[in-house]
């Protein structure tokens, strides 16, 4: 494996984030070998597919109307009002057996077929029916309320490619197309070792000093939600020599993920087990809040990161950056982050140099979304973080951002 000769460093956030981007495109171009397994439809939510998904037949399969009403000829209601003769009647699920014919109109339901000679649809609104007519107020243009056979995908036209992340829409394609089962990535396993001499599980009383482990459940969690599979280890105390079993075993999965034990202190010792396991480090610090001391890099072959320890540290790095490269081990191409705009409803003011996450809540709708900033006592706050919905990201050159303005937001 090459490695690359970059210093370890403490980089802005987008070169940071473009940095684990780059790893994740280059691990999935590496002409990627994920095995891969057969799932049931409803299972496979959520997983990449490992196969390609083509059309069975047309989509629509036949001229479908798209509304209720009577299938006509456009060129017949070219002077309005105007009476048709009705020649029948076709439901949803209907096969053809009649022929319109100049003068005539057939009542048709919603997802019918139109008759062959028809070539649009007159809403029902728009008509009224006597007897063996019906008259018609308003006229049509050829095509009007009809989906064309064919027109969203034709017979053998590839649906989904290999690669894609199965999402609802996706499983309604692979319906469509009659699929019970599809072949799917295996899921990349990835390694959660919490590190810090306090930690306690969560089966034990705490001593007074003592703090429960949550960041593997947080971590779990988030590795679940991005359709990974969570390898659970004992927590690591802050002794180098359980510490480096600890990381050895988990380097043995596709991904490690540590948390704590990655700032200044004196008992922070992750980098230097890692160091001795001769990781190449790809970044040591991001200049964001929270999350600044996080760690990026790999060793013996595994991609790791070293989160830091505060619960909401490991959250907020978690979203913005492991995530790229879950994606890249589960076969899939990298989910860009996306940021909403809102309007601020107080102002916010921060020293400037990083790029802020700040949990905040995002109220309002539509176009009308507003957001307030929490308040919180810092990234050991897991109360507020659970009130709060979303993250303002206040950029690094702002000190002081007023009430009223559009700002971006990053949803979780
Ligand atoms: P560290 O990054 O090791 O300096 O830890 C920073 C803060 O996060 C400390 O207050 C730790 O007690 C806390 N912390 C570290 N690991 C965990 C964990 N697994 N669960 C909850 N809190 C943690
Ligand atoms: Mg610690």
């Amino acid at each position: 494996m090459a490695a690359d000769p970059l210093p370890a460093s403490v980089l802005p956030f987008a070169a940071a984030r473009h940095l684990v981007e780059q790893h994740a495109q280059k691990l999935s171009s590496g002409g990627s070998t994920e095995a891969s397994e057969t799932l049931p439809l409803l299972q496979a939510q959520g997983r990449v597919l490992a196969e390609q998904l083509a059309a069975d037949r047309d989509f629509p399969p036949f001229p479908r109307s798209a509304r209720d009403g009577y299938a006509v000829r456009a060129a017949d209601l070219a002077n309005i009002p105007a009476t048709l003769k009705l020649v029948g009647e076709i439901k949803a699920g209907d096969t053809q057996d009649l022929a319109l014919e100049a003068g005539q109109a057939a009542a048709i339901m919603t997802g019918a077929a139109a008759p062959p000679g028809s070539d649009a649809v007159v809403m029902v609104e728009y008509t009224a029916r006597n007897r063996d007519d019906v008259s018609v107020n308003r006229s049509v243009r050829s095509g009007e309320n009809i989906v064309p056979q064919g027109s969203e995908a034709r017979r053998d036209d590839v649906l989904l490619m290999a690669g894609h992340r199965l999402d609802f829409a996706a499983l309604a394609i692979a319906a469509s197309v009659g699929r019970e089962q599809l072949r799917v990535y295996r899921k990349p396993r990835v390694a959660i070792l919490a590190t810090g001499d306090e930690i306690v599980p969560i089966s034990a009383t705490p001593g007074p000093t003592q703090i429960r482990n949550s960041n593997t459940y947080s971590l779990a969690a988030q590795v679940q939600g991005a359709s990974a599979e969570p390898i659970l280890l004992p927590v690591a105390p802050d002794e180098p020599g359980r510490l480096r079993e600890l990381i050895q075993a988990g380097l043995q999965s596709d991904l490690l993920l540590l948390s704590g034990g990655v700032s200044m202190g004196k008992y922070d010792l992750v980098e230097q087990i890692l160091g001795e396991l001769e990781a190449e480090f790809f970044f040591t610090g991001a200049l964001i809040q929270p999350g600044r001391p996080i760690v990026f890099g790999r060793a013996v072959g595994k991609y790791f990161f070293g989160l830091p320890g505060n619960p909401v540290s490991t959250m907020v790095t978690f979203e913005l950056f492991v995530r790229p490269l879950l994606d890249a081990l589960s076969g899939a191409p990298v989910t860009p982050l996306r940021f909403l705009s809102a309007q601020l409803k107080s102002e916010v003011k921060t020293k400037p140099g990083l790029t802020r996450f700040l949990p905040a809540t995002l109220s309002g709708e539509f176009e009308r979304s507003t957001v307030e900033l929490s308040k919180w006592q810092g990234s050991g706050d897991i109360p507020t973080q659970t009130r709060a919905n979303c993250y303002l990201v206040v950029p690094p050159d702002r000190e002081r951002i007023p009430a009223g303005e559009m700002v971006s937001v990053l949803m979780r």
